[in-house]
């Protein structure tokens, strides 16, 4: 593996790394460090399919901004589609539709969620602000930026935050409070306006169902802590270590099936074709979803984690394990590749980092 470059311009006086994050980097690090790692750290420029999904998605967001912005009486069905027309044209990728009807389907379909949204959600209210950036620093200096769909005054006299959410994976309300977008926003929503966060909410416009969180000031501090120690954990990680499974299929820096490496051992194939590590005797594997949403601070390798492809590790407490004949798998090599599925040969990538996603 190629040395790690220093993640920061700075570090603090007891010489920490400190960090400048993003919700949507720390998301990508709890899915798979390694494509962390590519996308924030070597900020390998990359270019990724455009997708209708976001293509929409991002409309969407865009239109309640600019609802939430009119006068109240000047809200309604109509005028939510006039502001969905407007920012269309904006959110459109080249290539994301696969043609005209398709792209009208996308259309029709922003339409109808975004008209059951005005059915089913109270859309009176005036915000304190739309589509809002935030930050918070840390302890060691770092600092992880958020942006809120919408932030509102909540009855107490606190805020109150609102994150939009058009895909179908739905959130259970169990897992609210270890949610990365929640933490963050959250904690950076608090120190940006200096105010307590009362509420947090979720809306899913697939289904008119709401997802909500009122923390205690206990939850609150417990959210700075998680947050605390994700960052940590990720400043002092020096494998970065892959976590193959369901999600290289969105990953851009996924090697095309017949570019990866065949396994000299057996293992479970993962969704994007290349073999997974069996687990060592007697150890269990997490499932990356769970993983996503279970929020816990990763071991340091020392500390029995599992090695995976690209990144063997031994640990005190556990068997040597032998380097993973894997490492040149699904994305060892990915800074020679175009995009996914094309060019391995060629020398760099094309276009701009990460891009945000809203969904
Ligand atoms: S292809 Fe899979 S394992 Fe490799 S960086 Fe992407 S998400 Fe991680």
């Amino acid at each position: 593996m190629s040395a790690i470059p220093d993640l920061t311009s700075s570090s603090n006086a007891t010489g920490q790394r400190t960090l400048k994050l993003s919700q949507s980097a720390l998301g990508r690090y709890l899915v798979c460090p390694k494509q962390f790692f590519h996308a924030d750290i070597e900020r390998v420029p990359r270019e990724e399919e455009p997708s209708p999904v976001l293509c929409q998605a991002n409309a969407i967001h865009a239109t309640l901004e600019r609802f939430f912005g009119l006068p109240i009486e000047d809200r309604g069905t109509q005028t939510l589609e006039r502001a969905l027309r407007s920012v269309w044209a904006y959110h459109r990728r080249a290539g994301a539709f696969a043609s005209k009807d398709d792209e009208r389907r996308y259309g029709l379909e922003a339409i109808d969620l975004l008209n059951s949204f005005y059915e089913k959600f109270d859309t009176t209210t005036v915000p304190v602000a739309r589509e809002q950036w935030v930050r918070t620093r840390l302890t060691n200096g770092s600092t992880v930026d958020g942006k809120v769909d919408r932030i509102d005054q909540a009855l107490g006299g606190g805020l109150e935050l609102v994150d939009y959410k058009t895909g179908r994976k739905q959130l259970d309300p169990d897992d609210v409070h270890r949610e990365p977008a929640a933490l963050v926003n959250l904690a950076a929503t608090e120190a940006t306006y200096g105010r307590d966060v009362e509420r947090v909410r979720f809306l899913y416009l697939r289904t008119g169902d709401e997802v909500r969180w009122s923390p205690e000031r206990e939850d609150v501090e417990e959210a700075h802590r998680r947050l605390e120690e994700l960052v940590g954990s990720v400043a002092s990680d020096p494998v970065f270590a892959a976590t193959p499974g369901f999600h290289c299929r969105y990953c851009p820096f996924a090697l095309p099936p017949a570019a990866r490496t065949t396994p000299a051992t057996t293992g479970a194939r993962s969704a994007s074709g290349h073999a997974l590590p069996k687990p060592a005797s007697g150890a269990t594997s997490t499932p990356p979803t769970a993983r996503r949403n279970s929020m816990r601070t990763r071991p340091p390798p020392s500390a029995g984690r599992t090695p995976r492809h690209g990144a063997a590790t031994t640990s005190s407490s556990s068997p040597a394990r032998q380097p993973d004949s894997r490492s040149s798998g699904c994305c060892s090599t990915a800074r020679t590749r175009k995009r996914p599925g094309s060019c391995r040969s060629s020398p760099t990538y094309t276009t701009s980092g990460p891009t945000s996603t809203q969904t």
